[in-house]
């Protein structure tokens, strides 16, 4: 079934109104220089002009105009990396410390919604499910969340989750309670008028080219401007990887899709909470204002959108939900995502002495936040927390072969994926 979709027009967009700010056409003089105008970019500019740091904050395009403002607008604790893998690599006290860090991460999320914008949270609560039968993992990390990582994880039996989500593809889930969702370009948008408010000067459409030290300073040049700080952070994900080779080369970058119907009458999805399963290319869906059904799902290391994008989402969420009636796709898109090696955020300070934070993966909408926070407090010498993360040190990604390898791995672990619910349905 072909369909034709508002072409780079996301829902979200569709549902703002956006202040402009001005592109940069003079050379300026600031404490701090913030490359990348994203989630990352504009918490860690809110946090550095709260603290008394003049700040200066470039975006290549318009504000929030990447993954954050074209995600599933889920907000729960944890990382990319599963706490598991965290676990491994630093062992269980460092993997709290860590958790605890992204659980203020999605504090802070609901703290300034809260304050400012109530009505951006769409809802609360994410219920997770698995494709397959469990054979008792799923109760068991819910009991070790709660008792290791005091997260309060609601368990359901296969009954129980279908009484909320009408679909033969599901069986046991876990509900938490302290995850929400948000409209996030909205949220974007809301924090660069914080910032704004609080002294930041935004420049949109403003690309950062080049970024050199000179003496004690850096100089990023950027469209017909340049600005000299003494501190440069660089939040620009995926998308330059050259701007700070540390960090941009340290990454890949890896693409997923979201689509969104038109305003559905249904009584299979029976819950305002936002839906996710447990595979590993998984889908992550919600109900959205109007009672359209705003679906994500898919990854692919492919940077351009898939033809019948549309389509392909009909499909996946179908085949979920057979009873879903005749729904219409009004909006479909794709969003870029950058993740390092080890799945990890990447958050510190290079031997030269340039901040970034950046490869927030999946996860990113609480971790962002969480990242800014950090590197504004190491910026004004409020504390060193931020070197939590040396261990997620950024590693080279292999370029293009790196690309090649995650797209193979993605198609190993769908297989492994579907080969399990095979077995259970
Ligand atoms: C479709 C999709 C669904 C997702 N769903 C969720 C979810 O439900 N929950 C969750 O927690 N996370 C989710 N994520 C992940 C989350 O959106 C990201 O981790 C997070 O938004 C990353 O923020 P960022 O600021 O690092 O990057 P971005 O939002 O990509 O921002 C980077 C910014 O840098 C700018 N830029 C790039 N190069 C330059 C340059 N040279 N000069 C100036 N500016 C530059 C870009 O224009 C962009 O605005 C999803 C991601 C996608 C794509």
């Amino acid at each position: 079934m072909r369909q034709e979709i508002k072409p780079a027009e996301s829902w979200y967009e569709a549902t703002v109104t956006r202040e402009e700010y001005p592109a940069l056409r003079a050379s300026i003089d600031a404490d701090v220089c913030v490359v990348g105008g994203g989630f990352a970019g504009l918490v860690t500019a809110l946090e550095c002009q709260k603290r008394g740091l003049q700040t200066v904050l470039l975006e290549g395009g318009r504000v929030a105009c990447g993954a954050s403002g074209r995600n599933g607008g889920f907000v729960s604790s944890g990382f990319a990396l599963g706490v598991d893998g965290v676990m491994a690599k630093v062992g269980k006290q460092a993997a709290q410390a860590l958790y605890q860090l992204s659980r203020d991460g999605t504090e802070y999320v609901r703290t300034v919604i809260t304050a400012h914008e109530p009505s951006l949270i769409h809802g609360s609560g994410m219920r997770v499910a698995l494709r397959h039968r469990d054979t008792g993992g799923l109760k068991s990390y819910a009991d070790m969340m709660r008792a290791d990582f005091g997260e309060t994880l609601r368990y359901s039996t296969a009954e129980e989750t279908r009484l909320h989500l009408v679909s033969p593809r599901y069986f046991e889930s876990v509900v938490s309670e302290n995850a929400f969702h948000i409209h996030p370009l909205a949220y974007g948008l809301l924090l660069a008028r914080l910032a704004t408010d609080a002294g930041v000067a935004i420049h949109e459409n403003s690309r950062a080219t080049s970024c050199r030290k000179e003496g004690s300073s850096f100089v990023v040049t950027a469209g017909g401007g340049q600005v000299r700080a003494k501190h440069v952070v660089h939040c620009v994900s995926s998308l330059s990887p050259d701007l700070h080779r540390p960090s941009g080369q340290a990454m890949l970058p890896v693409a997923t899709y979201v689509a969104v119907t038109n305003a559905l009458q249904q009584d299979v999805i029976r819950t305002g909470a936002a839906i996710a399963d447990t595979r590993r290319a998984g889908d992550y869906y919600r109900l959205v204002k109007d009672g359209r059904l705003l679906w994500g799902g898919r990854i692919t290391t492919r940077v351009s959108e898939p033809q019948r994008l549309a389509a392909l989402m009909l499909g996946d969420m179908l085949s979920v939900y057979p009873g879903l009636g005749t729904p219409r796709i009004d909006y479909a898109w794709a969003g870029l995502m950058g993740y390092a090696i080890h799945k990890m955020p990447l958050i510190g300070r290079d031997a030269e002495g340039q901040w970034y934070a950046t490869a927030f993966g999946g996860h990113g909408v609480n971790t962002t936040a969480m990242g800014g926070v950090l590197v504004a407090r190491g910026i004004a010498r409020e504390d060193d927390a931020w070197r939590r993360f040396t261990p997620f040190a950024p590693r080279w990604a292999f370029g293009q072969l790196g690309r090649l390898g995650v797209q193979g791995s993605y198609w190993w672990m769908q297989a492994q994926d579907r080969w399990e619910e095979a077995k259970s349905a």
